[in-house]
C-alpha cells in the first residue's frame, strides 16, 4: 500500500518528525510513502488569516528534509510531493514556480472559495449562509478549472466540500460525470483520501458514487491518509483497499519525478 498524503510540522497544524511518520509507515507495512505538505500560499500572493501552509522561506528546507530521510537507508520508497491550493488566477505564477522544483508529484487541492477556508472547523458555520446545491456546483466547477490548468498530478480530497456534513438536495451524477471526464482528459488522478472518515462527515473522499463514476470514466487513483500526525499514517487503509477492490479498481498510480506508473492494488 502507498500513502501519498503526509504532512509535516511546517504547516503549523501537524505534529511529529518525518522519522516518526516513516516509522509508522514501516509498522503498517506500507511499501511507499510521499510527503505532501502545504505549499507556501505567500508564493502565490495569498495571505491567509491564520498560517495554514509552510512559509516561502521553509520550502527549500522541507525539500532537503524529505531528501535527507531517503538517505537514512530505509527500505521504504520515499517520495517528495507537495499539496498546493488551487487559487484561480495564480496558474501562470504557479506554473513558473513548479519548474524550479523536483517534486515527484503535485497534489492540487481546493480549501478556499474566495477567502473562505471552508475546510477549517473555525469557519464551518458559514455553510449555513449558502444554498448547498449552488455551493457544490461552485466547488466542482472550480475543481474542473484546476484540472484544466494541468498543473496538478492528483486532485486532493476531491469532495472535501462535504467535510462538515452539509449535503446538496440534488443528485450530483451529471456534475460527477462532467468532472470525471475532465480528470481523465487532463491526465489528473484522484486520491482515495481516508481522512474524511475522521471528519464530521465520517466517510472517505470521494464518496462511493463519485468513486464509481471516476473509475468507470477511467480516472487513475492514488491513496493518502492526509496524516497530520504520525499515528494517522495509513489510517483505514484496509477498509479503503477493500472498497477500491469492490469498486473494480485494480491498480494504484505512483509517481517519480512527475512520471506516472501503476502498481497492482
Ligand atoms: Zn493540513
Ligand atoms: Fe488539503
Ligand atoms: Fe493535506
Ligand atoms: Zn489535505
Amino acid at each position: 500500500m502507498i500513502d501519498y498524503h503526509l504532512h509535516t510540522t511546517r504547516c503549523c497544524h501537524a505534529t511529529g518528525s518525518l522519522e516518526d511518520y516513516l516509522a509508522e509507515a514501516e509498522k503498517k507495512q506500507l511499501r511507499e510513502i510521499g510527503f505532501s505538505d502545504h505549499f507556501p500560499l505567500d508564493l502565490l500572493g495569498v495571505t491567509p488569516r491564520a498560517p495554514v501552509t509552510m512559509e516561502a522561506s521553509e520550502l527549500e528546507e522541507y525539500i532537503k528534509e524529505v531528501e535527507g530521510l531517503k538517505s537514512l537507508g530505509s527500505n521504504m520508497n520515499i517520495k517528495l510531493g507537495i499539496e498546493i491550493d488551487y487559487i484561480p488566477g495564480t496558474e501562470n505564477k504557479l506554473g513558473k514556480l513548479l519548474e524550479q522544483y523536483d517534486f515527484d508529484y503535485v497534489i492540487g487541492s481546493i480549501h478556499y472559495l474566495g477567502d473562505w477556508d471552508f475546510t477549517h472547523p473555525v469557519y464551518a458555520d458559514h455553510y449555513q449562509d449558502y444554498d448547498m446545491d449552488s455551493l457544490y456546483d461552485k466547488y466542482f466547477k472550480l475543481l474542473q478549472d484546476a484540472c484544466r490548468s494541468r498543473l496538478f498530478d492528483v486532485i486532493g480530497h476531491i469532495d472535501v466540500i462535504k467535510k462538515f456534513g452539509y449535503r446538496p438536495a440534488n443528485d450530483l451524477e451529471a456534475l460527477y460525470i462532467e468532472t470525471a471526464r475532465l480528470l481523465r482528459e487532463s491526465g489528473t488522478c484522484i486520491e482515495l483520501n481516508t481522512a474524511g472518515q475522521d471528519a464530521p462527515v465520517g466517510e472517505f473522499y470521494p464518496d462511493p458514487q463519485l468513486l464509481e463514476v471516476c473509475l468507470s470514466e477511467g480516472v487513475a487513483v492514488t491513496m493518502g491518509s492526509d496524516a497530520h500526525s504520525p499515528e494517522q499514517v495509513g489510517r483505514y487503509f484496509n477498509e479503503a483497499v477493500e472498497l477500491l477492490k469492490l469498486s473494480g479498481c485494480r491498480e494504484l498510480t505512483v509517481f517519480e519525478q512527475r512520471k506516472r506508473s501503476s502498481i497492482q492494488l
